[in-house]
């Protein structure tokens, strides 16, 4: 039996800046060798929303690539939530991580309201946070990126991080060491880089939930001995990457 995951990659034309798409091609890639099917659905302003969704992964943006989406992605808000409550796996990078809190107050003074999937939010400030970055998360271990924002994203009380920043890394806001956001199946995060193929673990979470939300259960038995070993040359090559930047 073919065992199908649809992706989809939200807003990639205005959405998708340092690297981040680079998160959609991990995750097509690492399905393939675990001997799923992936189809990949880009999602942009005005399309048809695809049939069935098993996946949602969104990139950042400059801010008037999140005034572009903006419109589109309120028509979206409701289908958005409810897929998040219903424990589909996001991985929802920056400027779409800021999108989905509660709101966005740009440098410039614009208020963008979120969806409010996760209880945070943002104001941007005129220092920008920029550079590479190391987080500490309970359930992905060591998470390595690369950050450049100008919003300060702060979490609600009872909002769980993604993880903890090292004094070098300013992470949501630069001031309480908190870096990214966890509500369900969905993962907010400022990690560009790509972040997807220097961690594994993060791919693996997504993988595994959206095919047992699926099909029951994760199950890599079709996979063949040459996609095994393509993939242990991947999670090698992500160590090295991680060995580097830790
Ligand atoms: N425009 C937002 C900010 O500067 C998001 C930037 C990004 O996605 N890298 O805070």
């Amino acid at each position: 039996m073919t065992k199908q995951i649809d992706v989809m990659s939200l807003y990639p034309k205005d959405m998708n800046i340092y690297g981040d798409s680079g998160n959609v091609l991990t995750i097509r890639r690492r399905l393939e060798l675990y001997g799923y099917e992936p189809v990949i659905h880009q999602y942009n302003q005005g399309d048809d929303w695809p049939g069935h969704v098993d996946m949602i992964l969104g990139g950042g943006g400059q801010d008037t690539g999140q005034k572009k989406i903006i419109d589109d992605f309120y028509s979206r808000a409701d289908l958005l939530r409810s897929l998040a409550g219903d424990g589909v796996p996001m991985l929802m990078i920056c400027g779409l991580y800021q999108l989905f809190g509660e709101y966005f107050e740009t440098v410039d003074g614009t208020k963008l309201d979120g969806i409010g999937v996760i209880g945070a939010y943002t104001v941007g400030q005129d220092v920008r946070m920029i550079g590479n970055l190391v987080e500490h998360s309970d359930q992905f271990g060591d998470v390595i990126g690369y950050e450049n924002h100008s919003g300060q994203t702060f979490l609600r009380d009872g909002t769980r991080p993604l993880g903890h920043v090292d004094a070098d890394g300013c992470g949501n806001n630069g001031e309480d060491h908190t870096e990214g956001a966890r509500v369900n199946n969905v993962i907010g995060t400022y990690m560009h880089g790509s972040l997807l193929p220097k961690n594994p673990a993060i791919s693996d979470f997504l993988i595994e939930t959206a095919a047992t939300r699926r099909y029951g259960s994760f199950d890599a038995s079709d996979q063949t001995p040459e996609q095994a070993a393509a993939l242990a040359h991947l999670d090698e090559t992500a160590a090295a990457a991680r060995r580097t930047a830790a």
